[in-house]
């Protein structure tokens, strides 16, 4: 009786360090960044200067005094967590839509290739395209991306579909969501 307990044990002990060092290893070299709405996770070897030169709104002033006062658009991990901050804000007046308690990942992988790679083993969704540039899977909160498919618009769209399954209580026909994204996309820098 006392050696099977101790086996008992000894198996409880194994399977729970294999599960901690797998559930580990995926996102132990990421580089998190914190906002208000979201969590930034970048894969390692995704240049966080590039993604927020990506994302960042391309207004005149800034075209005109980028160049003049380059202190304006100087990198930090908080002025990048505060751009997808903003983008958030604005989709939310785009829509008109404000739901409660947002707190969503934004993970970028590093290709095109392992954002594909990632939606097929995350999802085994029905409709998996890997032309899809980006996703949002309510389920894990999360958005995922690639530093080769990420702009502004795609972000935007994204937030898109962050808002309309985090403001209504029944769940909206995709097709209406699709929409609300698309609105969202187009409507990013009005
Ligand atoms: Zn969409």
């Amino acid at each position: 009786m006392k050696t099977r307990k101790s086996v008992f044990l000894l198996i409880i002990y194994f399977f729970t360090f294999f599960v901690c060092r797998i559930a580990y290893s995926e996102d132990s070299d990421w580089k998190a960044i914190q906002g208000r709405y979201f969590t930034v996770l970048l894969a390692p070897g995704v240049d966080a200067k590039y993604i927020y030169r990506n994302i960042r709104a391309s207004s005149y002033e800034g075209f005109i005094f980028g160049g003049l006062f380059s202190g304006s658009s100087e990198y930090s991990d908080e002025a990048l967590a505060a751009e997808f901050d903003k983008m958030f804000v604005k989709v939310e007046k785009v829509l008109d839509m404000y739901p409660q308690e947002v707190n969503i990942n934004i993970k970028i992988y590093k290709t095109h290739a392992q954002l594909s790679e990632n939606l097929k083993n995350i999802g085994g969704r029905k409709n998996h395209d890997g032309r899809l540039l980006s996703y949002y899977i309510d389920i894990y909160k999360t958005i995922y991306t690639s530093k080769e498919n990420i702009s502004r618009k795609v972000i935007a769209h994204e937030i898109g579909h962050v808002i309309s399954e985090r403001y209504f209580y029944a769940k909206v026909p995709n097709q209406i969501q699709e929409l609300l994204a698309q609105y969202a996309e187009i409507h990013i820098d009005d």
